[in-house]
């Protein structure tokens, strides 16, 4: 319902239909915010589209004329599909939005990655790479390696996502993480 005419609004709808007014609704996740597919493969131009598209909509110019709770609600939706947008655009942020909101399903209460450790072989991985790093390794030359091996990896991410494998993607969650930080330690080293 809306706040503001009482009219009907439905899950999700940010600008009431009947009087325009703002929803002050806090609690859609980020792929109904932005109105995305619950998809881990999401397609990232049409993330780039809703986003300009909603932040034009919600521009505080479009609420100069109206009450100071609707202006704050503004700001508010405003600053939450910034926040739903940053975390989308990352391939990890992304995953821990969807294995969160599968725990949370499940009934489960704890962080995504909580008690979750690096598989063996990936921590194999990530010492012999680590090593390879701090003994003068040809910087460029690795990270053309840990660049294909996190494409890798987010392809991986996909599978698990559409097999709805989540202990699965928590593992490959944990590996893009650390080859994450990986990537910008050579950068930081190239520089
Ligand atoms: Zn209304």
């Amino acid at each position: 319902m809306c706040w503001a005419c009482k009219g009907p609004m439905q899950q999700g709808v940010l600008i009431c239909p009947t009087c325009d007014a703002v929803s002050n609704c806090f609690t859609f996740d980020f792929f109904t915010l932005l109105g995305m597919d619950m998809v881990y493969n999401v397609d990232l131009k049409k993330l780039d589209d809703q986003y300009l598209k909603l932040q034009k909509l919600l521009h505080p110019d479009n609420y100069v004329q109206v009450s100071s709770r609707e202006q704050l609600y503004a700001a508010q939706q405003s600053a939450r599909i910034n926040d739903a947008y940053e975390t989308l655009k990352d391939d990890v942020d992304r995953a821990l939005c969807l294995i969160s909101m599968a725990d949370h399903a499940a009934g489960k209460t704890s962080d995504a990655l909580e008690g979750v450790a690096l598989a063996p072989d990936d921590l194999e991985l990530q010492f012999s790479l680590r090593e390879l790093l701090q003994n003068g390794a040809d910087a460029a030359t690795l990270l053309k390696d840990v660049v294909k091996m996190m494409k890798t990896c987010v392809k991986k991410l996909q599978k698990d996502f559409v097999e709805s494998d989540i202990t699965q993607a928590k593992q490959d969650t944990m590996k893009l993480k650390f080859l994450k930080v990986l990537e910008k330690d050579i950068h930081a080293q190239m520089a």
